[in-house]
């Protein structure tokens, strides 16, 4: 645990569904936390501080799924094979 750093982030470890890479997201538990008690994903991380595919990381860790962005180009232009 670090102290005197106002800001509180976290790494947490999200598996890509489908080739089960693991990426690390460092995540702001004050806005994380906020997310989880019903703020909108773009308004607990909005932009230009964070990029959609940021909150593409942080929805897969609520949700608990999650697709790199390799597996997100194969998923959406092959969908209709497999
Ligand atoms: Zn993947």
């Amino acid at each position: 645990m670090t102290t005197g750093n106002l800001t509180t982030e976290q790494d947490y470890s999200l598996a890509c569904n489908v080739c089960a890479v693991v990426q690390t997201v460092r995540v702001c538990t004050v806005r994380k936390d906020k997310y989880l008690h019903g703020l909108m994903v773009q308004e607990a991380f909005p932009e230009p501080e964070f990029n959609s595919a940021y909150r593409e990381q942080i929805i897969g860790l609520r949700s608990g799924y999650h697709v790199c962005d390799d597996c997100w180009d194969s998923v959406t232009a092959y969908e209709e094979e497999e």
